[in-house]
């Protein structure tokens, strides 16, 4: 586990710790991209952001406010798939307690029940979503816009084979409007559960779309100080990488 703190000091309206799951193995099209956004606007509303990386093998960190996982190929959820079974209750306890937590693709998948991949190989998932996930010979790949009565417009990309089937126990994220998201059939992309962001949608995923980056930042505060006081986030990139992902053909 490293860790990396900045920004503290005075004037600093306390530290929220970030931790990426799996970097090494799960961290593709620009994943990491999240951990940085969240780090950039944890500062921007005034609090410290301290980013930590939990591989196979670490020590879990004593405090968590925030998890973050990304996406990977099947040979990297089958790296990880013993590891995330021995962390599974404890991230099952942190989802169930309110944890905010963002999973992309690959982890999204394996937050689930199961990913079985197109070969046949089921790698197990650690069950906090009520989710499975069935690989196919077709890959899902491009540009997707996602309406969200939460977040709004939803901007990303995606590049899976894995379709994902919701159960009664989660939410979709949103509406496909454009894209795939979960499966070719359903028209819905992600899951939500708790605080718990699901989504196929890499990019990365929060430079594109800071609502969902401050609804993690707010849960996560709001649950270790007990309140959230909105810093004045410059959001000038965040416009233009929407407006360039708007353009952008399938
Ligand atoms: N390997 C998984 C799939 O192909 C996840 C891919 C990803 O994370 N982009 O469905």
């Amino acid at each position: 586990m490293t860790a990396e703190k900045t920004g503290s000091g005075p004037g600093s309206k306390g530290a929220l710790r970030v931790l990426q799951l799996y970097p090494r193995d799960m961290n593709i099209y620009g994943d990491w991209g999240n951990a940085l956004v969240l780090k950039r606007r944890i500062s921007w509303h005034g609090y410290t952001p301290e980013l930590l990386e939990y591989n196979v093998g670490d020590d879990f960190p004593a405090e968590v406010d925030l998890i973050l996982g990304g996406g990977g190929q099947d040979s990297g959820q089958l790296i990880i798939q013993d590891d995330l079974q021995s962390r599974g209750p404890l991230l099952k306890d942190l989802a169930e307690d309110g944890s905010p937590m963002l999973v992309i693709c690959g982890l999204y998948q394996l937050f689930g029940r199961f990913f079985k991949t197109h070969l046949g190989t089921i790698i197990p998932g650690i069950g906090i979503l009520d989710v499975e996930t069935h690989g196919t010979d077709e890959r899902l790949i491009g540009n997707v816009r996602v309406d969200s009565d939460e977040f709004g417009e939803i901007l990303g990309y995606e590049n899976h084979s894995g379709q994902t089937t919701l159960g009664p126990g989660v939410r979709p994220l949103g509406t496909t409007a454009k894209g795939t998201g979960n499966n070719s059939s359903d028209g819905h992309e992600g899951a939500r559960y708790k605080n718990v962001v699901a989504s196929y949608l890499h990019g990365s995923l929060l430079p594109k779309n800071p609502a969902i980056a401050d609804f993690l930042i707010r849960t996560a505060a709001e649950r270790k100080f007990g309140t959230f006081e909105p810093g004045t986030p410059d959001d000038r990139f965040a416009v233009l990488a929407r407006e360039h992902a708007a353009r952008r053909p399938r």
